[in-house]
């Protein structure tokens, strides 16, 4: 599903060196490793926020280096992203918020409140569908902000630091989500420096150091 072929990724220095890393269809990954292992860096190199130095990345089969620039919102769409602290919009509900990814791609539709309700039915988050963002807690934010990510059915689920700025309990809640997301067969990437939440969960875990994974 994930291919990373001999990554190499430069900024002023080298952050990833020669990185091999595969990720199989439905599988669930965690990524560690201290500040500045260069987490975020795989994950905008796959989200094609960067571009790798060296090396070949194969998403879903696709050759990240053969996706054109103007074709990178069409590719981005296939996948879910969240990250810590995204935005929602805060003059619109919950359920706006989540009608208003699918209407940008799709127009009005008939079936999207269906489709927002049952993706919040799903996720148990069905009572916050009225509020507004300054009326959810921060874990609250970030499990609407994981509904959001899955509005567009991606195949892959990509996340950067999502429970950052939350405590032991908040983390544990919105983890949860991700992993009920995952036993309904969605590919799972995070990248956390969070051991507790990375342990809690028995998947797979690579550490990142010195460029490579340990
Ligand atoms: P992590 O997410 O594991 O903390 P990052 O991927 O954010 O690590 O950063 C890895 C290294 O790459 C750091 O040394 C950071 O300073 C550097 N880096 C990240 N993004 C950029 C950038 N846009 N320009 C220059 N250096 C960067
Ligand atoms: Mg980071």
């Amino acid at each position: 599903m994930i291919d990373l072929k001999d990554v190499t990724k430069v900024y002023n220095t080298v952050v990833l060196d020669r990185l091999s890393l595969h990720v199989d269809r439905g599988e669930f990954l965690f990524v560690t490793g201290k500040s500045g292992s260069g987490k975020s860096t795989l994950i905008r190199l796959l989200t094609m926020e960067t571009a790798a130095t060296e090396g070949q990345i194969l998403v879903d089969g696709r050759d990240l280096s053969k996706i054109k620039k103007r074709e990178i919102p069409v590719y981005r769409r296939s996948l879910g992203i969240v990250f810590q602290d995204m935005k929602l919009l805060e003059d619109r509900t919950v359920f706006e918020n989540l009608a208003f990814v699918r209407e940008v791609i799709y127009g009005r539709r008939r079936d999207t409140s269906q489709r927002v309700a049952s993706m919040l039915s799903f996720l148990g988050l069905s009572t916050l569908h009225k509020r507004y963002p300054q009326q959810l807690s921060g874990g609250e934010k970030q499990k609407i902000v994981l509904a959001r990510a899955l509005m567009n059915d991606p195949a892959i689920l990509l996340a950067d630091e999502p429970t950052g700025n939350l405590d032991p309990g908040a983390s544990a809640e919105v983890m949860d989500l991700f992993e009920l997301v995952h036993r309904r067969g969605m590919t799972v990437l995070v990248a956390t420096h969070d051991l507790a939440q990375a342990g809690r969960l028995r998947h797979r875990r690579v550490e990142l150091a010195g460029g490579d994974v340990l």
